[in-house]
């Protein structure tokens, strides 16, 4: 059975007494269930949500790491770094990484690459923009995105992948994905999977879905085959709207 995933970007936001106060709310929020729950706060403030954490079953992930081990890279961070510390989860190719960073499918891919080194989980994002889906283009964009990025991977590497699609158009837009539009996508996206290595391996890859997900429509949007939970943004950076949406799956 595929594992359910909810997981929060809370981006370049909340200082660090913020930071405390949400996780400690959401520990408060009572029993989560079986589904995994991540949250990725700032760089700066993983190791006290670690150490804050360490007694739930939160987990805690990056929202980007480097494409390189170690040297010259001034303000970047490694994934061994982020080890030492106890991060095991990072989320690579969110779409403001790729539009206001320039990340493409060529870093991406060594991005994946090196996490996998470093034994981490990979929350690997990827979505089209509204004029690929105006232009029907987005399976295709997303089949590029996914395939570049992803597919020179041994199938025991899939293990650590977990897959998050987020159309650019639904991020922080109040605007969603139908249910439908989401199955759609996620469905293609298996059979993606399936059609490169095996349906065994397609059938176990978790895909979230990601776009204003929010608690008045998540429970929709979970419901579909092929949606297995939810990369949050906006409604994660408040304890009792991320914990609807984790008790929605
Ligand atoms: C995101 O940034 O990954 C995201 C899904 O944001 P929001 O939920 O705010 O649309």
């Amino acid at each position: 059975m595929r594992t359910k995933i909810v997981a929060g970007n809370w981006k370049m936001n909340n200082n660090l007494s913020e930071t405390n106060t949400l996780i400690e709310s959401l520990k408060s929020q009572g029993n989560l269930g079986s589904t995994r729950v991540i949250v990725a706060p700032s760089y700066v403030h993983l190791a006290q949500a670690v150490s804050l954490t360490s007694d739930s079953s939160i987990e805690v992930a990056a929202q980007n790491m480097h494409e390189a081990k170690s040297g010259a890279f001034t303000g970047e961070v490694s994934p061994a770094m982020l080890s030492s510390i106890g991060i095991e989860t990072v989320i690579l190719g969110h779409s403001e990484r790729r539009a206001y960073y320039g990340e493409n499918d060529a870093t991406l891919a060594k991005k994946v690459d090196n996490a996998l080194d470093h034994d981490m989980d990979v929350i690997f994002c990827f979505g089209e923009e509204l004029e690929d889906r105006k232009s029907e283009n987005h399976f295709e964009v997303v089949k590029s995105q996914i395939s570049n990025a992803l597919f020179h991977l041994k199938a025991s590497a899939w293990a650590k992948i977990i897959l998050a699609y987020e159309p650019v158009w639904a991020i922080g837009t109040g605007e969603t994905a139908s249910p439908d539009q989401a199955q759609e996508m996620h469905a293609f996206i298996r059979n993606l999977i399936q059609d490169q290595y095996d349906a065994s391996l397609a059938d176990e890859v978790s895909i979230l879905y990601g776009g204003s997900v929010k608690p008045g429509n998540a429970q929709e949007i979970f419901s579909k085959q092929d949606v297995d939970g939810g990369l949050i943004g906006g409604a994660a950076l408040n304890a009792a709207d991320f914990t609807t949406i984790i008790k929605s799956i």
